[in-house]
């Protein structure tokens, strides 16, 4: 995992070096200054030469300088390094939110993803800075100082030396003890984040059931859960500290103590003893470091596993190697003995084969729940038939790459997803690159100019989020727009009026019957009235198949169709 994550700083080679080095020099610069002080006391002092003591004072204050310019790259450049590699990351993962399938976005929430996208790839970015940078630093200046402290008198560096298996084992504990953490924290955030989206979203609902009170419960449960798994995370930072800072102030206390009977035993000399106690401090500030790695690490490493996990769950339908551009299709469509279930076990479609000519309006009817719309959503490749095969114009639609085959088939459905953007950006959905003039024909041609122009900003008036400005009848012209400006050889609507009132489904009625001239509709409807002229109509019922015909010849047959006739118009014939 680790060499996965090292992966990511390859395009910020520079960057890294640059940071990298900059962080080598200033802890090197570090390590310098006691024995500086040491050389001052032991050697400047007695000379009491004023020039040389200016001199190194001079000498001193550039170095500090040096290092001054140093530490604001390290935290400039070095961040930037950090937010790279975060962005790159969060880029990555976008695209491959863009790729996963239906399949994976019915078993995931809308909120845990933001919460990965956002909260988790923050914490990525820290760790890319610090991580590795803050582990050297801290390697390198253990052992230099324990080196230099080595050089003053081995006797009392051995001795503080003995300090460090205690601290490896600080680390090494609390470290794998904030990692589990950490994830728990993170996988608790994601949840509140998804309580509040599913919220939010819903709010309408949830204040036309009054259920308030009932939502700030249940949010409460995930906000005590957060709050739980969060002072954990700062229960266990706390005690790490503490053992820290005990620790720190020991080795100071023991090499104060140590160091001085070597003073008087006349093994050290004073200069040597103040810049060895400074050594020791120095020595000891790897334990602040590993302090702030454990702070930061876990959270980093837990974001990450989190990223992997997104990053390495494979779309279910991807392009096949032999895929090609599909072009322009005609429309004609074969279904062949086609099976599917959504879990793998319960079977939705048994066996299904049906032949749908270009330009054919094929209307679908049945049960709530038989199957129409899942059917209809094998033809993009929305989801994969467990058995059988569709073609397209004699193409297995497997051989054709996903872009191509969807630019041939437009859906409209019954709850039309819009941006929250303007009428313009909407309709212009269907054509990204659509100019003024086809945008407004689209229009036109969906029965929505007169609204737009009587709109104070026209095109660019704003229909909130999803639309929700708008009435379910423009929504549903705003789609039928986006759909002429797409053009698509094959059309899907799915109960695409059946949540308007009657009036307004008879004025939709004739816009969708323009939009589906010339094009191999599939019509899913259940109010017959609006089927009624469609070229062929398709029982679907649990069992598969069940009748298929003209309406007349199927009201005659006393099957499904029949029935359902008789349910809706009271009559038997008509
Ligand atoms: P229809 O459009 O004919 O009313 P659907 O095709 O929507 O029926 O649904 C057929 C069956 O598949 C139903 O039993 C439904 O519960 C199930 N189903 C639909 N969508 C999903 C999904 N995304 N995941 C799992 N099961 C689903
Ligand atoms: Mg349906």
């Amino acid at each position: 995992m680790l060499r996965r994550f090292f992966s990511y700083y390859k395009p910020y080679k520079n960057l890294f070096i640059l940071d990298f080095g900059c962080a080598v020099i200033a802890g090197l610069l570090e390590l310098g200054f006691p024995i500086a002080v040491n050389q001052f006391v032991d050697k400047l002092l007695p000379g009491k030469d004023w020039n040389l003591i200016i001199l190194a004072s001079a000498a001193l204050l550039g170095v500090y300088v040096l290092n001054t310019v140093l530490n604001y790259i390290v935290t400039y450049w070095g961040h930037m390094l950090g937010v790279n590699i975060e962005t790159r990351m969060r880029r990555k993962m976008f695209g491959h939110l863009q790729k996963l399938s239906f399949r994976f976005y019915d078993n995931n929430k809308t909120g845990h993803l933001m919460s990965r996208i956002s909260n988790d790839l923050d914490n990525i970015g820290e760790v890319a800075h610090h991580g590795p940078e803050d582990v050297f630093i801290a390697f390198m200046t253990l052992i230099g100082s324990f080196l230099l402290m080595l050089s003053i008198h081995w006797k009392l560096a051995v001795l503080t030396f003995l300090v460090v298996p205690v601290l490896v084992w600080v680390a090494l504990h609390y470290n794998g003890k904030m990692t589990k953490t950490y994830r728990g924290l993170f996988g608790a955030l994601a949840d509140f984040n998804a309580r509040v989206e599913e919220n939010i979203g819903g709010i309408r609902v949830v204040q036309a059931f009054a259920n308030e009170e009932h939502e700030k419960k249940q949010f409460a449960e995930n906000n005590g859960k957060y709050r739980t798994t969060k002072l954990q995370a700062y229960k266990i930072m706390a005690g790490s500290m503490s053992i820290n800072y005990m620790m720190m102030r020991l080795v100071s206390l023991f090499v104060m103590v140590c160091g001085t009977w070597f003073v008087i035993r006349g093994e050290l000399s004073y200069g040597e003893f103040i810049g060895f106690l400074l050594l020791a401090n120095v020595f000891t500030r790897p334990i602040e470091k590993i302090n702030a790695i454990i702070e930061s690490y876990p959270k980093g490493i837990a974001g990450f596993k989190r990223y992997l996990e997104i990053m390495d769950t494979a779309p279910d339908v991807t392009d096949q190697a032999d895929a090609v551009d599909a072009g322009w299709l005609k429309g004609d469509i074969v279904f062949d003995r086609v099976s599917f279930g959504y879990d793998g076990e319960a079977k939705v479609l048994n066996d299904i084969s049906l032949k749908i000519q270009a330009g054919e309006t094929v209307a679908f009817v049945g049960p709530s729940g038989a199957g129409k719309t899942t059917l209809c959503s094998l033809l993009p490749r929305f989801y994969e038939p467990n058995d059988g095969s569709i073609s397209i114009d004699g193409t297995d639609i497997r051989k054709m790459t996903l872009s191509s085959l969807r630019r041939n088939i437009g859906i409209v459905q019954q709850d039309v997803y819009l941006f929250s953007g303007s009428i313009r950006e909407n309709i212009s959905y269907g054509k990204l690159d659509a100019n003024e003039q086809e945008i407004w024909e689209a229009a036109r041609r969906a029965k929505l100019e007169e609204f737009i122009l009587a709109q104070p900003e026209g095109m660019d008036t704003v229909i909130g989020e999803r639309g929700v400005k708008l009435s379910g009848g423009q929504k549903q012209r705003l789609a039928i727009a986006r759909m002429f400006l797409k053009n698509p050889p094959i059309l899907i609507l799915d109960e695409a009026t059946s949540a308007l009132d009657t009036e307004t489904e008879l004025a939709i009625q004739k816009s969708l019957a323009e939009l589906s001239e010339g094009r191999t509709t599939l019509v899913i409807a259940h109010r017959l009235a609006t089927i009624k002229n469609a070229d062929r109509i398709v029982v679907v019922s649990e069992e598969g198949i069940s009748e298929q015909g003209r309406h007349e010849d199927l009201v005659g047959a006393g099957g499904h169709y029949s029935r359902l006739h008789q349910a809706q118009f009271g009559v038997l014939n008509s």
